[in-house]
């Protein structure tokens, strides 16, 4: 029997110091808003961190033992919300840095939630998808008291798929009393069709990157014609982002993914990558409409936009002044960590934070829960509108406080975040 699968096997997570990233980022904002001592005490840690460890019979007959993450950082606006991930970089810290990004994020939208993250440290590519099924059925069966439709919702997050939470629904409606079954279906979000999910939950992150970019090209008096942009990470966030881009004339110039960097400065046609990394086992090392890159000189390609649309902590000082785009939409959460940032401000560059741009996949998320709660059925322009709209006002709100405030656009959506959290426990007060 292997004792917490993968630990062993795999090499030390490669993403470190997100939960310092995350702590300048709030302290900074915190400053300036003069945030009263008491609630920055209590924003500063997680209300609860629930670390399961549960074994799962492998195909062979083995069993493995695998440990799972929920964070539940702050709860003072809703039920926690946000992403479960499956990957070799999943593990405490992780997860509180990312349950607290979720926090500001959901608050900055305006919806009713708190913020929570979690995940499994492991690589799902050396599973199969029975395995997988079986890992993520028993990981809900750990959690299942702590999570609930009106409690804490995971969703999709790196790994993690619609399929994914179908089997997670099914199984923690499957624990419930046979009466409250059906009831309980939005214990999760990001569902299939077919299941109680949201028609355009899929592309909502990736329209949300690409509707911030259109608002700031707005504001800025520019159209997205013919401008060049490239995209680390080519799954669900950078694949939409590229497509709706792509529709409004800008040209997708470099792509790069855990396989390899490619580059063709006349532009790479999104469907047609689409579709080779469907038929290439989900690469595209040897797309033949571009040239391989080297994968350090991905960040200095020529281009007017660049989204890190993959992990976290992608853009460091280290590299930060490779980059030749002028925007910087993060597409991931935490892909520009402190240092890098503070090196990408100073060259004058803007930066449309995590919390803001990616945001559109909580929001398409907080439709699905309204919509099972209901028992209603959206359809899909229904929702790309509500998206529209729900976006267009958060970045305004972001836009002109840093605007009015001379402040750059993450310091001012934090700040709005925090003082909307902050009004909550002032009328509130603290029990007892
Ligand atoms: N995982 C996504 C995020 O980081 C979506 C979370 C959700 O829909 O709850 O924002």
């Amino acid at each position: 029997m292997t004792l917490v699968a993968d630990q062993k096997k795999q090499k030390k997570p490669a993403v470190r110091g997100m939960m310092e990233n995350v702590m300048e980022q709030f302290n900074s904002a915190a400053d300036q808003i003069n945030l009263h001592p008491n609630i920055r005490k209590i924003l500063s840690i997680t209300n609860n961190e629930i670390v399961v460890n549960f074994p799962v019979k492998m195909d062979n007959g083995e069993v493995e033992i695998f440990r799972g993450y929920r964070v539940q950082h702050n709860n003072a606006l809703g039920p926690y919300k946000g992403g479960l991930r499956y990957h070799p970089t999943v593990d405490i810290d992780a997860a509180r840095a990312l349950a607290m990004w979720m926090t500001w994020k959901t608050s900055l939208a305006g919806l009713p939630y708190g913020g929570g993250k979690g995940g499994i440290q492991l690589d799902p590519s050396k599973y199969s998808k029975d395995e997988l099924e079986r890992i993520t059925r028993r990981f809900t069966f750990a959690l299942a008291d702590n999570i609930g439709p009106e409690h804490d919702i995971p969703a999709p997050d790196i790994n993690t798929n619609s399929q994914t939470m179908a089997w997670m629904a099914d199984t923690y409606m499957s624990t419930r009393p046979p009466a409250e079954r059906t009831a309980n279906q939005h214990v999760v979000t990001g569902k299939p069709e077919g299941s109680g999910g949201l028609e355009g939950r899929d592309r909502a992150t990736g329209y949300g990157v690409y509707l911030t970019i259109k608002f700031w090209a707005e504001k800025n008096e520019m159209t997205l014609k013919n401008k060049r942009f490239i995209v680390q990470g080519f799954g669900n966030v950078g694949y939409w982002a590229a497509h709706f881009l792509e529709n409004e004339g800008a040209k997708l110039v470099a792509v790069q993914d855990a396989y390899g960097s490619i580059e063709n400065q006349d532009g790479i046609n999104v469907a047609s990558l689409f579709n080779y990394v469907q038929a290439h086992k989900g690469s595209f090392v040897d797309f033949p409409d571009a040239d391989p890159i080297d994968k350090d000189s991905f960040f200095g390609t020529d281009c007017d936009i660049c989204i890190p649309a993959a992990l976290g902590n992608q853009i460091t000082k280290e590299n930060a002044s490779q980059l030749k785009a002028t925007l910087i939409a993060e597409g991931a959460n935490g892909p520009i960590n402190v240092e890098g940032e503070k090196a990408l401000l100073k060259l004058g560059k803007t930066i449309i934070p995590d919390i803001l741009c990616n945001s559109g996949g909580v929001i398409g998320s907080y439709f699905e829960w309204l919509q099972n709660r209901n028992g209603e059925l959206w359809q899909l322009d229904e929702v790309m509108v509500k998206l529209d709209k729900k976006l267009n006002e958060s970045f305004n709100k972001v836009w002109e406080y840093s605007q009015r405030r001379s402040m750059d656009m993450r310091t001012a959506a934090y700040c709005i975040a925090i003082e909307r959290i902050e009004k909550a426990y002032v009328q509130r007060g603290i029990f007892p």
